[in-house]
C-alpha cells in the first residue's frame, strides 16, 4: 500500500508499542501493524483498533498483567 501522508511505497508490517493513558502512568500495549518506513504514520486495520480498544477497557477494569519497565519523568527545573 502506499502512505497516504508522504506517498511512499516504503509501507511495512511492524512490531510497535501503541500508548494507552491509565491516570498519570502510561501503559504500552505491543501490536503489529503497517508503518510508513520514510514517514513514520501509522496505519491500524480495524482489528488492531479493536484489540487496542478492548485492552484500553481490560486496563481501566485491571485485568492486564502489567510489568514496570522504566519510569516517566518530567522536567521540572533546568540548571
Ligand atoms: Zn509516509
Amino acid at each position: 500500500m502506499k502512505c497516504i501522508i508522504c506517498k511512499s511505497e516504503d509501507v511495512v508490517k511492524k512490531k510497535v508499542e501503541e500508548e494507552i493513558k491509565k491516570g498519570k502512568d502510561v501503559v504500552f500495549v505491543p501490536v503489529e501493524t503497517l508503518v510508513c518506513q520514510n514517514c513514520g504514520e501509522k496505519y491500524y486495520d480495524r482489528r488492531t483498533v479493536r484489540f487496542l480498544e478492548e485492552i484500553e477497557e481490560k486496563v481501566k477494569k485491571e485485568k492486564v498483567t502489567l510489568e514496570a519497565v522504566g519510569r516517566v519523568l518530567k522536567v521540572v527545573g533546568i540548571h
